[in-house]
């Protein structure tokens, strides 16, 4: 989580740098700070709170080269001291992740004569480059992390330097050339601003000038590492229209079906993958959070399509209590960022365990796509907003394509058709408004359905306690009468999805059930005959576009995603922002 920047050039660093800083805000939101160097003196500013607490301070931060942190607190609260970047001697510190002997390094630091100021794990780096200093940064650099265990992307600034230093492991660092040279923890804070970037290797340590950048590997040999053309991410700077990410990245979804689509028939060795997938002895998918929840729909889709057991794994949890896999497996690692760390973790095992590894992910350079044996991209585009909506739907049409590798042509002509019907919902919103004044109004959102229109729950109700903080679950509805129906009462909505006309019978049972107990009653369906039966005896109905059980999660996802998202605007949240929170979550 947070991220990182880093900037040497020929303008002044503390607005290149404040300009990163507020692209990569949603990495982390709590405190952030910069750091300049000019002739030998180092400047720092730094506050709890928004990237723009920072702005009224920039004009004394002087120099052409500094570093800068947005912050997601995992050690010490939120607040000016424990923001970063952290100070000892001539450096300063930025940090991304988590140095798990601190503790043990603060007390032998302390011991000779260092003395600490924040709570952070972080601030032990910049007493460590203090102690080994001798001169030389890189080698400082060196020596401090050879004594570090955990995951960093750290940038070090000394006053003795026109330039700095960065380095990590476990946690991403990118550099960049163009009008300057940079650092970042992603791609995004590079769009508009440099040419051309580069993927640190772990080890990795570069050195940042006005002139250039050199990169070493963890011995100071050189090294060369491949810069690559920065181009298409560039466009998705921006909400454009919007009034929030979450609405942009939401009226992108139907894009991301085509794209995914578009991509996907184009990725290298389709048939050696059906094969690999068909002579499999179990599929396994790891996730977190929204990413888990796709791979629950992917147990469906690709346990109709192939005759081996396939189950969804929380990642966390994976790690700790692996799923057996042998050399016959196929394990699907699902990550919208590629860096999740459980998930890279959870992936690791089953691949040394001999499972062949798949990456569904939407960034094409990140740590689970140099693991994998195969990458299938998911086409979404940076999404900024940190609930995930947009790469849901990219990662459910990776996975309806990869169940039907028999007949993929018949798939994406039904995808892209399926994708007019989300583009129509994402561009409407009156019905999405309704449900979530209903959701504002109430004391607790339970969200209900049968069969694909479970997994849609379970998501739709991450997605509203994620942005709105309203409680809410979602479950399968004929779980209902097994005790949930004792919290039901008139201050309690449900939300009942019925997109499947083979259960819909069924799931009409559970509405008769909640209205009978006086529960509000929202109902979301793809069947004309539910909504006319219902309209006017719930308190809201919304009929989606027709379309067949096993593709109408696109549609009905994207409208709890909007529920979601209006509720959240309609309880005075940030929905781009929601408290507690951050994207890429790369701390464990
Ligand atoms: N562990 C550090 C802190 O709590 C860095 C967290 C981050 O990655 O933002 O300050």
């Amino acid at each position: 989580m947070c991220g990182i920047v880093g900037y040497a050039g020929r303008e002044r660093a503390a607005e290149e740098l404040f300009e990163g800083l507020k692209k990569l805000e949603y990495r982390g939101y709590d405190s952030a700070g910069i750091s300049t160097c000019d002739r030998g003196e180092i400047f720092t500013a730094k506050r709890g709170g928004r990237v723009e607490e920072l702005l009224p301070y920039l004009k004394a931060l002087s120099g052409t080269v500094g570093i800068g942190h947005t912050r997601w607190a995992t050690h010490g609260e939120a607040n000016d001291v424990n923001a970063h970047p952290h100070a000892c001697g001539k450096f300063s510190v930025v940090h991304n992740g988590i140095i798990e002997n601190y503790a043990e390094l603060r007390a032998e630091l302390a011991a000779s004569g260092h003395q600490f100021i924040s709570q952070t794990d972080s601030e032990v780096v910049a007493h460590l480059l203090d102690f080994y200093y001798d001169g030389d940064l890189a080698d400082a650099v060196r020596l401090a992390c050879a004594r570090l265990k955990g995951c960093w992307a750290l940038a070090v600034l000394c006053a003795d330097f026109d330039g700095f230093a960065v380095t990590r492991r476990s946690s991403s660092a990118i550099l960049g050339e163009g009008d300057g040279y940079f650092a970042a923890s992603d791609i995004y804070a590079l769009c508009g601003r440099a040419h051309s970037y580069c993927v640190m290797e772990d080890g990795d340590i570069a050195i940042v000038t006005p002139r250039g950048i050199t990169i070493y590997d963890c011995n100071l040999i050189p090294v060369k590492r491949a810069f690559e053309q920065l181009n298409e991410e560039g466009e998705e700077v921006g909400t454009g229209d919007c009034p929030h990410y979450m609405l942009k990245e939401i009226r992108q979804n139907a894009r991301t079906i085509r794209a995914t689509c578009n991509k996907f028939s184009y990725i290298p060795n389709l048939p050696a993958l059906k094969k690999r997938l068909e002579d499999s002895d179990k599929i396994v998918l790891v996730g977190c959070g929204t990413a888990y929840n796709a791979a629950l729909a992917a147990v469906r889709l690709l346990g109709g399509a192939y005759d081996c057991p396939v189950s969804a794994h929380i990642a966390s949890e994976a790690r700790y209590d692996p799923p057996r896999v042998t050399e016959k497996s196929v394990c699907i690692a699902v990550s919208q960022s590629g860096e999740t760390a459980d998930t890279l973790r959870a992936a690791e095992i089953a691949r040394e365990a001999g499972a062949y590894l798949i990456a569904v992910t939407n960034v094409g350079y990140s740590a689970i796509t140099r693991i994998a044996d195969k990458v299938l991209p998911v086409c979404a585009g940076a999404e900024v907003c940190v609930a995930a909506t947009k790469s849901y739907i990219g990662q459910l049409a990776c996975f309806h394509l990869m169940a039907s590798l028999n007949n993929i042509g018949v798939r994406m002509s039904e995808l892209l058709k399926v994708a007019g019907g989300v583009e129509d919902i994402a561009s409407g919103g009156a019905y999405a408004r309704v449900i979530a004044k209903l959701c504002v109004q109430s004391r607790a959102v339970f969200f209900l359905g049968r069969g694909v229109d479970v997994d849609v729950a379970v998501e739709g109700s991450l997605k509203l306690k994620e942005v709105s903080y309203i409680f809410s679950d979602g479950y399968p509805a004929g779980e209902l009468k097994h005790g949930t129906l004792a919290l039901v009462d008139e201050t309690v909505l449900s939300v009942v999805l019925i997109c499947d006309e083979a259960l819909a019978e069924k799931s009409k049972n559970a509405v008769e059930q909640i209205l009978s107990r006086r529960g509000k009653v929202a109902i979301v369906t793809t069947l004309p005959h539910v909504y006319e039966e219902f309209k006017g005896r719930v308190n809201a109905s919304w009929l989606l576009p027709p379309a067949p059980a096993h593709l109408s999660h696109f549609l009905s996802s994207t409208a709890l995603q909007l529920i979601a998202y209006r509720a959240a605007v309609l309880a005075g949240r940030d929905p781009d922002k929601p408290r507690n929170l951050a994207k890429s979550v790369t701390v464990e």
